[in-house]
């Protein structure tokens, strides 16, 4: 895909887009060595050599963004030392370096971003950035209105206090229910924590959608690559 010589030195960090035109048109921009100093000339990264004074500009790497549906029963790394059945298995003939965007439990099932983007991994993973996390968790019987009242107030646990931005039924079964949790942070067993706190017992735990991008759609242990939009709703 073309784009404009000045919209590629800026996005491969050269200068910003102003100043690269100012480049381009003093005449220090060579495309597969011809000088170059027309604004608005077309480049294909994965074709044209671009170089300023002399030197080569090497074109920014695309960073890859998968959702994955991970199955319960597989730790969500890429590799265990334990030897347990890992994530690394449903992405197959990924070939970039991708890593996982937080965790999700051996037995805990649904949505999980991966992704080369350090940067926004670090966005989405920090607290202050405020991003919430949806999680569907199916416990034993039926609820008391004040155990999730209780979550919602806050509740000290082992390493802080920590509380459910919100908490209601989702769907009631026979013998259990679904209940919708949300949380803003990632920490360890977070859910499951809270739940046993107010003395509630999880027999599952699902994530349907992070960072707003859902599962839906996609078979457990299938994953797909982000959208565009949804792309940048998550930065
Ligand atoms: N809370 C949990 O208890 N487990 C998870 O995997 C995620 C959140």
């Amino acid at each position: 895909m073309t784009e404009r010589l000045q919209k590629f030195l800026a996005s491969a960090g050269v200068a910003s887009r102003r100043k690269a035109e100012e480049i381009i048109s003093a005449g220090r921009v060579t495309v597969n060595s011809q000088r170059v100093t027309e604004l608005g000339t077309k480049v294909d990264p994965a074709k044209d050599l671009v170089a300023v004074d002399g030197k080569l500009v090497s074109a920014p790497e695309e960073h890859q963004y998968l959702l994955l549906y991970k199955p319960s029963g597989c730790v969500t790394t890429l590799s265990d030392p334990e030897g347990r059945p890992t994530a690394a298995s449903y992405l197959a003939g990924v070939k970039a370096r991708v890593f996982p965007v937080g965790r999700l439990d051996y037995d805990a099932e649904g949505a999980v971003l991966f992704t080369t983007d350090g940067e926004l991994a670090n966005r989405l993973a920090h607290p202050r950035y405020g991003h919430q996390r949806v999680y569907l968790a199916k416990v034993k019987g039926e609820p008391a209105p004040e155990q999730l009242e209780r979550m919602k107030a806050g509740l000290r646990l082992e390493d802080g206090p920590a509380k459910a931005l919100e908490v209601g039924v989702h769907e009631q079964a026979e013998k259990n229910t679904w209940i919708r949790i949300v949380v803003g942070e990632g920490r360890y067993h977070l859910v499951k924590r809270l739940c046993e706190a107010v003395g509630l017992q999880v027999l599952r735990l699902f994530r349907p959608e992070f960072g707003g991008v859902s599962v839906q759609g996609l078979r457990p242990g299938r994953f797909r690559p982000l959208e565009a939009e949804e792309l940048s709703a998550m930065r």
